[in-house]
């Protein structure tokens, strides 16, 4: 069994510090290796961290890990790329494979266990390769039904939202306000700044800081291969695959070629400023001879039953009405943020583990693949 103590921070500083401390453990494999710190904001010392070194040859490929795009998700991310330095690099060969580590993209969000960022805005709706593509009209469900999502008012007693937000969300299943509901969630919604799922009115300075790695990635190299980690989606205690069907290799196809169970394709059509997505639409539209592997990995918590969604939907709606206007009752307040670390961080040793079993198994599947790693690579809690 992996010791998972080691792994999973409490908070924002201690992860970025030891993320820091991983620097030296890279340069033994790739002497050249560098540590980027980008500021992000000016109130507080929040940065972006980078570990990044071209391959000591020929920059045949790179391999890209992401952690922190939504905030809070970022703990488990962070644990993730840690066990990757620790268990896997020592099976890479340098001389043809570079190396792009990536510490919250969020941080703020992070530093504060939000999803979002300091303006609101989910870091993967805000992506665009043009300004002018952002849709600021898009999701008319949401604005009918914006009493659902916007908050107006401080968070009553805890039972009692609830209660209502539950009848109002189940009742709406089969009409506009659910529909609104899960139509935001995956293309998110432009017009209303302090709603949930607000994919931003103009680029986020985070944003803007990955979008020159990514394209600085794929001018350098031939291949660059990018997994980014995010917590929430999928079975309880499993990984899933995110994918934009810009990839071009089907389900059923990429189920089998990768041997992994919980594989989803997305639709650029359903979710719009995803930042994988626009990796794709990057390379095509300039980089077309280089090629590129980019996925979401989510390691789920709630699950996939409708009671499950339901949840989820009444935690983001809530947490967001908490932050904008408050509340004058603690349990409230305490409910809240408990369910919110259930949702993206939880503190259950089990689901520790599963993250740090499964993230094996899809760093081991991809990148054995993409011939990263030696075919005999393995964690040592395999052995
Ligand atoms: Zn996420």
């Amino acid at each position: 069994m992996i010791d998972n103590h080691n792994y999973f921070k409490n908070n924002y500083e201690e992860s970025r510090e030891t993320f820091r401390g991983l620097l030296s453990k890279v340069q033994e494999v790739w002497p050249e290796a560098k540590l980027y710190q980008h500021a992000i904001g000016e109130n507080e010392d929040n940065t972006i961290d980078v570990i990044y070194a071209e391959a000591t040859s020929s920059n045949d490929k790179v391999t890209l890990l992401t952690s922190g795009e939504h905030g809070i998700e970022g703990y488990a991310g962070a644990a993730v790329i840690h066990l990757f330095v620790d268990s896997y690099l020592e099976s890479i060969d340098p001389s043809t494979t570079g190396i792009c580590l990536v510490h919250a993209i969020n941080p703020w969000g992070m530093r504060h266990f939000r999803r979002v960022t300091e303006n609101n805005v989910d870091l993967n709706r805000n992506y665009f390769l043009e300004e002018t593509d952002v849709p600021y009209d898009l999701n008319e469900n949401y604005e009918k039904e914006s009493r659902i999502f916007l908050p107006k008012k401080p968070v009553d007693v805890i039972s009692k939202e609830k209660t209502e937000l539950y009848e109002a969300l189940s009742k709406g299943m089969m009409n506009e306000g659910y529909k609104g509901i899960k139509q935001a969630k995956g293309m998110g919604q432009f017009q209303f700044d302090r709603g949930v799922y607000f994919g931003g009115y103009e680029e986020e300075p985070s944003g803007s800081y990955i979008k020159t790695w990514q394209r600085h990635l794929l001018e350098q190299f031939q291949k660059v291969i990018h997994m980014d980690w995010h917590t929430a989606l999928g079975p309880t205690n499993e990984v899933t695959m995110v994918i934009s069907e810009k990839h071009g290799i089907k389900e059923d196809e990429l189920k089998a070629s990768y041997g992994m169970e919980n594989i989803q394709v997305f639709s650029p059509e359903d979710v719009k400023g995803d930042s994988t997505n626009y990796f794709y639409e990057l390379r095509e539209a300039e980089y077309p001879s280089t090629s590129l592997f980019s996925a979401l990995f989510e390691f789920g918590t709630f699950g996939t039953s409708r009671e499950a969604e339901l949840r989820e939907f009444t935690t983001i709606i809530l947490e967001n009405q908490l932050y904008w206007e408050g509340t004058e009752h603690e349990e409230s307040r305490e409910w809240i943020q408990e369910e919110l670390m259930n949702m993206f961080y939880p503190k259950e040793k089990e689901w520790k583990e599963s993250v740090l079993e499964e993230a094996c198994e899809a760093i081991e599947s991809v990148l054995k693949k993409e011939n990263i790693l030696e075919s005999s690579a393995s964690h040592s809690s395999h052995e």
